[in-house]
């Protein structure tokens, strides 16, 4: 039976089992065709509450077994995202519209963060402390308790899998809410594998839904930790709601990243680079470059051969033909990109390519004299364009690139990779890549932005210790305390 058989999950949520939700169902629909794959069951609040319950009372067996068993757990999971890879990547092409490069990424990384998190699990719990007093004191890591994580479309596997492997091998219960336009394969995928990994039953579950059903999450008591990735305006609601619960939230949020060109630049190899760093994915990714600041002296040439790239790179259905871009996920998702790029015509910007769409599929797109008034330039497009701007001097090109209320990735080409390092110190990120583009995730790498683009690094190796545990101070004497009164 294929891992993903609809007979099981057509319609449903998984609480406890896979059962209707109170929600009804929304459609589960291709970008590319408009076609409706099946249906997915919508949880409400009622459900959460439900599914946090079970959760909470699952929570303490799981963390009890032995660390052993939780770690093969993990690894069953990992192995089976790797069985069950093609499966994985068909949905991963047809729901999220990626191309199978980028669906093979999705399912190439989940296992990695499952082996990862794996990994974790027998890590030292903490430390021991010294004492002014006869005492032994201990720092002790805890499971957080029931963790709730909410996902975005636009990588939906990767961007789930990356909280729920390390907060389950940690010992919490988790609660995953995937964006309804990829729930199969941003959350059936993941609650199936580990179904089939051996997980036991109520330690993870699965509540497709939008905003509410996510806000439900945030505000159910039993719900200790949040892991956010999505937008900035999302995540600005999700931080103040957690605050008010008195609840961590881990924000993974937008990003309008810069990509700087020095002089001395490989520029033959630049226009690839540049070209995957705004439209790999269809720029539908946090990480994306959403501006190129290039030196003067090399701009005509860089836009040149940028332009050029673009106007060839393949758009289509990347279930039927062999493309370079999917289709975006949605006409609201093309129709603000086209907005944004519209206004920065207006404004004065000129189009080197692209610019057009047809159906969900928006041309690769390259703008050129933009300015800070210029939308496409200032805000998060999150698509397919890339705005070219010059500056002369080092000092211009620091300017440039922090005047950003984001602050995720960074990428700078040069032959002088000291000078490079040096440029990068004076700009605030929470990436740096030296001779790459900015769209880069590895599941060893701690992973994350700062200000407007996040809490810092929350993701990746040794950073989700601190995400999804907290620490207990223990002491002990081998005789009860002495006091003076
Ligand atoms: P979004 O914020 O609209 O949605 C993200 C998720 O949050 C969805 O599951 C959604 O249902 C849920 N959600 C929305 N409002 C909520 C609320 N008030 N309370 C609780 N949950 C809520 O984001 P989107 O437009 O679907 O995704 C694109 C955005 O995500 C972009 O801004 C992109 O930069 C960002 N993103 C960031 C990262 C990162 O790691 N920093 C990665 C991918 C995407």
């Amino acid at each position: 039976m294929p891992l993903l058989d609809p007979a099981l999950w057509s319609g449903k949520a998984s609480i406890g089992t896979w059962t209707p939700p109170t929600g009804g169902t929304a459609p589960v629909v291709e970008p590319a065709t408009g076609d409706v794959l099946d249906v997915i069951g919508v949880a409400t609040a009622e459900d959460v509450q439900v599914a946090a319950g079970r959760a909470a009372r699952a929570q303490p067996a799981w963390a009890r077994l032995p660390y052993t068993e939780r770690a093969a757990v993990l690894r069953r999971a990992g192995d089976l995202f790797t069985e069950h890879a093609e499966e994985i990547r068909q949905w991963l092409i047809r729901e999220a519209g990626s191309i199978p490069g980028k669906a093979s990424f999705e399912t190439v990384t989940a296992a990695q963060e499952c082996y990862e998190a794996a990994a974790l699990v027998s890590r030292p719990l903490g430390e021991v402390l010294p004492s002014a007093e006869p005492r032994l004191s201990l720092a002790r890591r805890v499971p957080a308790g029931v963790v709730g994580v909410i996902a975005p479309f636009n990588v939906p596997l990767v961007l789930g899998i990356r909280s729920v492997a390390p907060a389950l091998a940690l010992g919490n219960a988790v609660l995953l809410k995937p964006d309804l336009r990829t729930a199969v394969s941003g959350g059936v995928a993941v609650m199936r594998v580990f179904e089939e990994a051996g997980l036991p039953e109520d330690v993870l579950h699965l509540l497709p839904g939008g905003a509410a059903t996510g806000a439900a999450l945030v505000s159910a008591p039993q719900v200790r930790v949040i892991s956010f990735t999505g937008s900035t305006a999302a995540g600005r609601k999700v931080g103040a709601a957690a605050a008010e619960h008195l609840k961590r939230a881990h924000l993974e949020l937008g990003g309008n990243s810069a990509l700087i060109v020095l002089p001395d630049a490989d520029l033959e190899r630049a226009a690839s680079t540049a070209a995957w760093g705004s439209f790999f994915h269809q720029g539908q990714v946090c990480m994306t470059t959403g501006r190129h600041l290039v030196h003067a002296s090399i701009a005509d040439e860089y836009v040149e051969r940028l332009a050029h790239k673009a106007a060839q790179l393949p758009v289509g259905n990347p279930d039927k033909e062999e493309v370079a871009l999917g289709p975006v996920i949605d006409a609201g998702q093309r129709d603000k990109i086209h907005a944004l790029v519209t206004a920065s015509v207006d404004g004065g910007a000129r189009l080197a390519a692209g610019g057009t769409y047809r159906d969900l599929f928006y041309r690769p797109t390259v703008l050129t004299g933009v300015t800070d008034a210029s939308p496409a330039y200032a805000e998060e497009v999150f698509g397919p364009v890339a705005p070219v701007r010059t500056f002369t001097d080092l000092d211009e090109a620091v300017a440039l690139a922090s005047a950003t209320p984001y602050g995720l990735s960074l990428g700078i080409l040069t032959a002088d990779v000291m000078r490079g390092l040096e440029l990068a110190e004076r700009i605030p990120t929470g990436l740096v890549h030296i001779n790459d583009q900015t769209v880069n995730d590895e599941a060893v790498a701690p992973f994350g932005g700062v200000a407007g683009s996040g809490t810092g690094a929350r993701f990746g190796g040794a950073a989700n210790i601190e995400a999804f545990t907290e620490t207990r101070w223990i002491t002990a004497r081998s005789a009860q305390a002495p006091y003076p009164f």
